[in-house]
């Protein structure tokens, strides 16, 4: 099932995606929450009353609704560095020996095809394609036998990047967490349909040229591990989300470096995950 949230003009809803189509939750099911972090946490109690083949009436072309980011909300977004090989070699750093994590802050959050902001604090902005996995069930110190059980579901991600605010310091936040610099989307894709999600292909675009082009089987820690080692510091909760990392081919390890400029459109997609696509705009 593809879970998204969308408008027509109004509010954000959730809705459920048939093909080309979607409807809003709240046409399926009396009462559904309108927040989607809602919707994962009463999923157990909300998924029976889903049928899995689209209702008669009530869906509406994705053409005519502008797709939001499908957990507008997370809570927490945690995120990895350096957990693809290639991308640890380019970056000319050691493999790393333990998980390195950074923080998305809230305000980084942005729709599958809205605007990201070329800040007016730097021009060394870069892209970085990633599968992001959404918590369901909430836990701590899960194992990693157990960390597909609190998987929701994935969909994907641009951990956009300002390259000289995060290398200047030891520590990356603040160059990993401008406004608008985590697209998500286009929905999330739950985990029954995807299994195992360590056998996607991923790729980044920029105005067309592919830049990045792997697949999730080259990660280093896999989403299992990962979950298993942040759950050791903190209750993972519905609709947190965890940004895995990015494969090689970002702008910045080229020479010369490549930046993202004004009115560049980045496309990130995952097999079975969709595509997101952003334009790069001003700052306000
Ligand atoms: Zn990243």
């Amino acid at each position: 099932m593809k879970l998204a949230s969308f408008s027509t003009g109004g509010p954000a809803v959730p809705g459920v995606v048939f093909g080309d189509r979607i409807i809003a939750l709240g046409h399926l099911v009396a009462g559904a929450p309108s927040d989607m972090a809602d919707v994962i946490a009463r999923w157990d109690e909300l998924r029976p009353k889903l049928a899995a083949t689209p209702p008669d009436a009530g869906l509406v072309p994705l053409s005519d609704v502008r797709l939001l980011a499908p957990v507008a909300r997370p809570g927490t977004t945690l995120a990895i560095g350096l957990n693809y090989a290639d991308h640890v070699r380019e970056t000319g750093r050691d493999m790393p020996e333990h998980q390195v994590w950074f923080g998305k802050l809230p305000g980084t959050i942005n729709g599958p095809f809205d605007g990201v902001q070329l800040p007016r604090a730097s021009d060394r902005i870069d892209y970085e394609a990633e599968l992001v996995v959404v918590i369901g069930r909430a836990g701590r110190h899960i194992s990693a036998q157990d960390a597909a059980a609190h998987v929701f579901g994935y969909c994907v991600g641009n951990d956009v990047s300002v390259r000289d605010w995060q290398r200047r310091t030891p520590q990356w936040l603040l160059g990993k967490s401008f406004d608008t610099h985590a697209p998500i989307g286009p929905w999330i894709t739950t985990a029954d349909e995807i299994g195992d999600p360590h056998r996607l292909g991923i790729r980044s675009l920029v105005n067309g040229e592919v830049r990045q082009n792997s697949n999730t089987r080259e990660l280093i820690f896999k989403v299992w591990d990962m979950i298993a080692h942040v759950s050791q510091a903190m209750t993972l909760r519905p609709g947190n989300l965890i940004f895995t990392g990015t494969p090689g081919g970002v702008g910045v390890a080229m020479d010369p470096p490549r930046w993202l400029r004004l009115g560049d459109r980045v496309r990130c997609e995952i097999d079975e995950l969709g595509a997101i696509e952003n334009e790069m705009v001003a700052e306000p």
